[in-house]
């Protein structure tokens, strides 16, 4: 094909007409949760027993009757073919980090003939043959079979496309060994883990029986989009969802005039489409705004318990990216899709209640005030002792890019509190007198005192925090924008867990009557020994990260090295305690991370490689030998200037294109020999001369679409 046919369709590909939303509504028309098997579903579709025996089940965690499975999958069934379905899939989050789904029409042949068919079987449990899923050594090929089971704590939902619809039924995905093979087994089993230590702990604190615990998560989805014609014109973006290669635009981000302004209309078109389709899957999208760098924006949801967020985050993602197709615009969810702008997070806000109470909620009588100020110094413990297993819950390829890159937060953990809570754990640790940011006088006796108020906005936002008090709850910052939550949130229910066990413990030894001095006693402890990990200036300076290691905190800045606090004994020996992960499941989850790891960092060689070698030397060699040609006529026409001036713009190219060419031997050997660091090294070293050469090149003759195109022209 020559280039110009290949140029021919990718043009027709990107001006391929955009098919009408689907359904076209009426913003009033749109029913919340439209598409999902809610519990109103259920009672509309179900006999009244069987619905009370599953709402028992999703509420209480009793077994699932395997009698009931039927009625409910039948009543699935045909809820979900009033809306269209002709298919079923278990929807799942295997080690990839995306969802995957295979989908089975609810076609059977009786005699020949045509029946729609889904039994109680087909909705518990589902044998994809997962073969090809990584499982880091779990499961060998041979004995492919990894089997998926229902988890009616996530509602069915249906899933609409132009002409059809499939039920989803989210699921779990394990080895026949029962060992865990996506991300949502571990998380349910660390939400477990911290509901028993958060009723421990609520038991010190006189509470009876078992209350219900309920972690919530909101998570602040960034993301970019290009127009897809831009899109499909670089490999790169194609390949390896970021650019290898592009010189920053004058204008970037300096003014930063993007951030929360007014939104363009195109863009405003694509958010409410994807807002609609949100809320048709019962997703609370809320908030929506542009972001600091150019095409960059921003979609916050209400927060949900979190298992559900965890869920409809991987759903968020999805919609993005099919409704910005739609709307002939990608969306970019890489950790740091372009150089020198700011890349994408996903601020993960965390938070944790007892029989619905927000335990970060300060509160306004002395009880109250104790149980938040404990459950504060547990998950400041838990951050300082586990700092490692919540940086390797982080680590990727692309996130690499990003933690530390002066516009997130560095791969070093601390918390930030803000000056007033600092003040009062200060306070706490020293048990003495002292004053508040507000000025009030305070002699903090735990238990016994109200703390001042703490209205959520004395607390300076600091942005460069990677783990942030604020106002009712943590902001963990450092997952990046194409991270699943349900790793990050297995580490941090874990870790806290931990915590929380090891403040009962004291606490459960307290002599009778002497309960408030012992809690005063605990904490003042844990703030002693942990205090080091409270940090309210500006993480992005280089003396942070001085001053950092000075106090002794870890900092990994790769995923390598991130990931061996997978391995650790003593990180293993605590997932292995609360049963969250064993140590094979821990061995299987750092293998897969280093493979991905290295993977990603090879197909982003070969594509530089590539790229440089077909696209960007050719260019700069027409240039040159235009350049050559021309300072020949000048010399011949015994233009002085002319030729001084062409004489150093060849020099520049020449040299442009030894440059090139040598550091492309460098990749390429670097590739050969699976050397990772290499590979980065010479990939930077090759995108800095083509950044460097690309504005020498005639503009167009440039073969790659340009920064100020790609984020500007929109
Ligand atoms: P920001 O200034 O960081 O955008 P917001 O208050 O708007 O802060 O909240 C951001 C996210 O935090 C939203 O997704 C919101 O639903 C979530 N959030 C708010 N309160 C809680 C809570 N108690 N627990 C968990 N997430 C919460
Ligand atoms: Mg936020």
């Amino acid at each position: 094909m020559s280039h110009f046919a290949r140029q021919e369709s990718i043009e027709t590909i990107a001006r391929r007409p955009v098919p009408p939303p689907y359904p076209a509504q009426a913003a009033g028309d749109i029913a919340y949760a439209e598409d999902v098997f809610t519990r109103e579903t259920m009672r509309e579709y179900l006999p009244k027993e069987i619905c009370r025996k599953i709402l028992a089940t999703i509420d209480n965690g009793e077994p699932l009757d395997a009698s009931v499975a039927g009625d409910v999958a039948h009543a699935m069934r045909q809820w979900a073919m009033d809306r269209g379905a002709t298919h079923y899939t278990h929807w799942f989050l295997p080690l990839t980090g995306s969802t995957a789904e295979k989908h089975d029409a609810f076609l059977e042949l009786k005699d020949g003939k045509p029946i729609q068919s889904f039994s109680g079987k087909n909705l518990i449990v589902g044998e994809p043959d997962a073969s090809s899923f990584p499982s880091g050594g779990l499961r060998s090929t041979f004995e492919a079979r990894g089997y998926t089971a229902w988890d009616p704590t996530s509602p069915a939902f249906v899933k609409r496309n132009g002409n059809g619809a499939t039920l989803c039924i989210p699921t779990a995905f394990c080895a026949y060994t029962g060992e865990a093979l996506d991300k949502k087994t571990p998380l349910l089993r660390s939400m477990q883990a911290l509901t028993n230590a958060t009723r421990r702990l609520m038991r010190c604190f006189g509470a009876k029986g078992d209350g219900r615990v309920a972690v919530s998560l909101g998570a602040e989805q960034e993301y970019f989009l290009v127009d897809k014609s831009f899109y499909l014109q670089r490999p790169d973006l194609l390949q390896a969802g970021r650019t290898l290669f592009g010189a920053a635009s004058a204008k970037h981000q300096q003014l930063e005039d993007h951030y929360f302004g007014s939104i363009k209309p195109r863009v405003l078109d694509f958010m409410t489409e994807v807002e609609r389709e949100l809320w048709r899957l019962g997703i609370p999208a809320k908030t929506r705004h542009n972001e600091v760098a150019p095409a960059q924006f921003e979609l916050a949801p209400i927060h949900e318990e979190l298992n559900l967020a965890c869920d409809h985050n991987m759903l968020v993602m999805e919609v993005l990216r099919t409704v910005a197709d739609r709307h002939g615009l990608v969306c970019l969810l890489h950790e740091k899709p372009f150089a020198g702008v700011n890349g994408s997070g996903k601020h993960n806000n965390w938070s944790l209640a007892y029989d619905g109470r927000n335990l970060l909620d300060p509160g306004s009588d002395p009880r109250q005030n104790a149980i938040f100020l404990t459950v504060l110094c547990s998950v400041i413990a838990a951050v300082d002792r586990r700092a490692d297993l919540l940086r390797a819950s982080v680590a990727s390829a692309g996130n690499d890019h990003r933690l530390g890159a002066n516009e997130a937060p560095p791969a070093i953990l601390s918390v930030y509190l803000g000056a007033q809570l600092a003040e009062i754990l200060s306070q706490l640790e020293q048990g003495r007198e002292g004053r508040s940011a507000d000025g009030q006088a305070t002699a903090l006796k735990i238990g016994v005192d109200v703390l001042p108020a703490l209205p959520k906005d004395t607390t300076d936002r600091n942005r460069t925090s990677p783990f942030a008090f604020t106002g009712n709850k943590f902001e963990f910052r450092a997952p990046g924008a194409s991270f699943s939550c349900a790793g990050p949130n297995t580490v941090l229910n874990t870790v806290v867990a931990e915590a929380f066990d090891e403040v009962a413990e004291e606490l459960e030894k307290a002599p009778a009557g002497r309960f408030n001095p012992t809690l005063q006693g605990v904490l003042r402890k844990l703030v002693k020994a942990h205090k080091r990990v409270l940090f309210n200036g500006d993480g992005y300076t280089g003396e942070w990260a001085e001053e950092a290691a000075r106090r002794g905190l870890p900092n990994a800045p790769t995923t390598p090295e991130a990931l061996e606090a997978l391995v650790r004994p003593e990180n293993v020996a605590l997932f292995e305690r609360y049963g969250v992960m064993n140590a094979r499941e821990m061995e299987s989850r750092h293998e897969i991370g280093i493979e991905d790891y290295r993977r990603k960092v090879a197909i982003e060689g070969n594509c530089a490689l590539d790229m440089a070698t077909s696209m960007i030397v050719p260019a700069v060699r027409r240039e040159y030998r235009k350049a050559l040609e021309t300072l020949d006529l000048a010399r011949r026409a015994e233009s002085e200037p002319g030729a001084a001036a062409l004489d150093a713009e060849c020099a520049l190219l020449g040299e442009g294109l030894a440059d090139l060419q040598s550091y492309a031997v460098a990749l390429t050997d670097a590739l050969d020999r699976g050397d990772t660091a290499g590979i980065l090294e010479a990939m930077g070293n090759l995108r800095c001369v083509a950044d460097h050469l690309e504005p020498f090149v005639e503009d167009d003759r440039w073969p790659l679409p340009k920064y100020r195109e790609m984020l500007f022209v929109y």
